[in-house]
């Protein structure tokens, strides 16, 4: 069967070079097992830079699936915000998306594929975001949504969306890399999902990353192409995607170079790290962070991952619990309000100054990847600045400057 939707692309395996006609439902190398790249094919792209039009994912339809019918609801056109402090780094600040995280512009891909090969609904494992944008897109779609959740482990504001959405909620014992493998084992056959009802929407899923990739677009219509790009990794689907962006902005003679990638982990959760140091797998037990959106211990993208960082000229680096927090605080001061997790890019972009891994005067796009609400938990454990007063006088006394210095 030929899906029309995806014809300008093959499926092949960045291990062992099997290639295949384009399919949802492939989502594994049938010889080796690897995860397979989805590549646009050069001549049936019909690309017309100059002529994009309207705003956000969509506007790069050119580099993208083209299903009959798209399940959008606003996804893209973030914000690229120039810090003050240090003036040569640029946040892209994914919160402003639908439902306050990238993965709204993998889930308007990954929900329209989903619609139109004409599934029940779709599945998903997820430290929360991804749960929270499945359950939105399907919800707009029409479809019914599975979110397999590890108990205890999601934050607040990420799990009231799911529910808000009407996605049925699941959770097991243990931590988001089980319930990664309830879903995997559930509706995959041989590297293959096409005997079930239920459309499998991890990162895993090439053509989700398809949407997770206009992220580099948006950066180069604005900034052109920066010298480094940080990014947050947990399952290491987003720095693949953004890597992947500028790589076919390369191939098709826009630019001649792509920025390096730097991936970074929080400590307690850096099998990445690990592996890039010379350990033999990039897999840990029991990963811990404060940062819920990437505490996993093995990534199932992690070749991908490593791909990007690799070719790139990059590194993946790691910071402690207490440096995220420092950095949010930062980005707070400054007016940009991001979850945990998505301030260890400007936690790992000071880090790599510090050690002198990067100059004050290269050009950074620190990828700020969910929104400060995602996790009021976290926002409520910082330094309060809290006033209780019981009179008007005492306000007015407070606003005249006369109590606080
Ligand atoms: C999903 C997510 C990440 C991690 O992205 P991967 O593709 O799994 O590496 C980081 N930050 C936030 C806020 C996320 O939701
Ligand atoms: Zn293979």
């Amino acid at each position: 069967m030929r899906f029309e939707t995806l014809n300008k692309y093959v499926l092949k395996c960045p291990r062992c070079g099997f290639e295949t006609e384009a399919s949802p439902y492939i989502m594994r190398c049938p010889k080796c097992g690897e995860l397979l790249d989805a590549l646009l094919i050069a001549d049936k792209v019909k690309l017309r830079w100059n002529e994009l039009r309207g705003r956000g994912v969509w506007r790069y339809r050119d580099l993208l699936p083209e299903p009959n019918s798209i399940v959008s609801i606003g996804e893209g056109a973030t914000p690229l915000i120039r810090l003050r402090s240090h003036g040569n780094a640029y946040i892209k600040f994914e919160g402003t998306n639908p439902t306050g995280s990238f993965k709204d512009r993998g889930m308007t891909i990954g929900v329209s594929l989903a619609s139109s090969i004409g599934v029940k609904g779709v599945i998903v494992a997820s430290t929360g975001n991804t749960a929270a944008s499945a359950a939105a897109y399907s919800a707009r779609a029409g479809l019914n949504c599975i979110v397999v959740l590890p108990k205890g482990g999601v934050a607040k504001g990420k799990l009231g969306q799911a529910i808000l959405h009407g996605a049925s909620i699941v959770d097991i014992p243990g931590t988001f890399d089980n319930a990664l493998e309830y879903v995997l084992d559930t509706v995959l056959i041989n590297g293959s999902a096409d005997h079930i009802n239920y459309y499998p929407l991890n990162s895993i899923n090439p053509w989700r990353l398809e949407g997770q990739k206009t992220i580099a677009y948006e950066v180069f219509e604005e900034v052109g192409v920066p010298d480094y790009v940080f990014v947050p990794v947990g399952n290491g689907g987003n720095i693949y995607a953004i890597w992947k962006g500028f790589r076919e902005l390369m191939e098709h003679g826009m630019i001649d170079h792509v920025p390096k990638m730097i991936g970074v982990q929080a400590s307690g959760a850096a099998p990445m790290v690990r592996y890039w140091n010379g350990a033999g797998e990039a897999k840990i037990e029991n990963p811990r962070t404060i940062a819920s959106a990437i505490r996993i211990g093995k990534p199932v993208n992690w070749f991908r991952a490593y791909r990007a960082v690799k070719y790139s000229g990059g590194a993946f680096i790691e910071v402690s619990d207490d440096e995220i927090i420092r950095a949010q605080a930062m980005l707070g001061k400054e007016g940009i309000g991001v979850e945990p997790a998505s301030a260890a890019s400007l936690a790992g972009y000071l880090k790599a100054l510090g050690e002198g891994l990067i100059g004050p005067s290269d050009k950074a796009v620190l990828i700020a990847t969910g929104h400060a609400l995602k996790d009021p938990d976290a926002l409520l454990m910082g330094n309060a600045n809290m006033i209780s007063i019981s009179s008007i006088n005492e306000l007015r006394n407070l606003v005249m400057g006369n109590a606080i210095a």
